[in-house]
């Protein structure tokens, strides 16, 4: 009977070539993660059916954010902070393997592919503050590592773990091919912390403590303003941000537009409504008449005068 084993599953060409190099020696399932900064693409899950995955999603809630603002182990280029997010998904994999007996953790992580976790004094770190010492096979550049508990006890051999490293996908790329891989996702996953505008965005609403769930899903879309007094104002620039926004309004101030069409934005307060009004008419082509319609669905329209452009500009995050 094969051994069982969770992998790290993203749904990307690393972890994909990680299953298949695996799957004739253990009994495998997945699990895959989201953030409040990074969801999971339906690809993946396509992805792990083809692959005849069974896949875990796990997702991370208010947890995540005690990483931005007390990341251990620093952030990248971004705000993102690579490795303690590396270690908070590998400690949740633990608790699935314990939970559905599995006693090693597989990963598509390659040696040297991203400075921020996957140096070889990283991945080590990585095991250790995840109670995982010995147990994460890491197949695609397991040969150029210390052998892991599975080698040393010969239920996998170094002959059938790759010695990947470095940022080329040429290997991957030529092993997509003689597996037929198709429908895996781009490197990274677009985790937007890596972003450098995501991240001012982030650094603001961490200044101003409005660093929670709601709010997290607004940070990619549209205008961000932090206005005269302090309040934040999120102006949508095309029709999909307004359903996102109206969709995701919870306890926040909402601006719609009167009998036209136009952009919407979310107002945190009242303190600077004027202001708000003002930034609203200069995106709005046509109607200077807005809603303001508060989260209990109380309800005034109010005329604008555009603000002008450098004075907008001024309170742009
Ligand atoms: S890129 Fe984003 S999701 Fe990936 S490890 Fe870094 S912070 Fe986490």
């Amino acid at each position: 009977m094969k051994q069982k084993a969770v992998i790290l599953f993203s749904g990307g060409l690393d972890s994909a070539l990680a299953a298949k190099l695996t799957e004739d020696i253990f009994d495998l399932s997945g699990v895959v993660f989201s953030t409040p900064f990074s969801r999971v693409k339906q690809e993946a899950f396509a992805l792990a059916e083809k692959l005849s995955l069974k896949l875990r999603h796990i997702v991370f809630g208010e947890e995540y954010f005690e990483l931005i603002l007390n990341p251990k182990f620093g952030t990248g280029k971004g705000i993102n902070p690579c490795l303690d997010c590396h270690i908070m998904m590998l400690k949740k994999a633990k608790e699935y393997a314990d939970e559905t007996g599995a006693e090693f953790i597989i990963t598509g992580e390659v040696l040297s592919q991203r400075m921020m976790s996957q140096k070889s004094g990283d991945l080590l770190k990585a095991e250790k503050e995840s109670a995982l010492e010995g147990k994460i096979i890491r197949p695609l550049s397991g040969a150029l590592l210390p052998p892991t508990e599975a080698e040393i006890r010969g239920l996998i051999k170094r002959k059938e773990l790759l010695s990947v490293s470095g940022k080329s996908r040429k290997t991957q790329l030529a092993l997509a091919a003689k597996y037929a891989l198709s429908g895996f996702g781009t490197p990274a996953g677009g985790c937007v912390l890596t972003d450098k505008i995501f991240s001012k965005r982030i650094k603001d609403a961490v200044e101003h403590g409005e660093l929670d769930l709601l709010r997290s899903r607004h940070l990619m879309t549209g205008r961000h303003f932090r206005l005269a007094k302090g309040s934040k104002l999120v102006v949508a620039r095309k029709d999909s941000e307004n359903t996102l926004l109206a969709d995701n309004a919870g306890w926040l101030i909402r601006i719609i537009p009167s009998g036209a069409p136009g952009p919407e934005a979310l107002l945190s307060d009242m303190r600077d409504i004027d202001q708000a009004l003002s930034i609203m008419a200069r995106y709005s082509k046509k109607t200077r008449e807005f809603i303001i319609r508060s989260a209990d669905g109380a309800e005034v329209v109010r005329k604008a005068e555009a603000a002008d452009e450098e004075s907008v500009r001024k309170y742009l995050v």
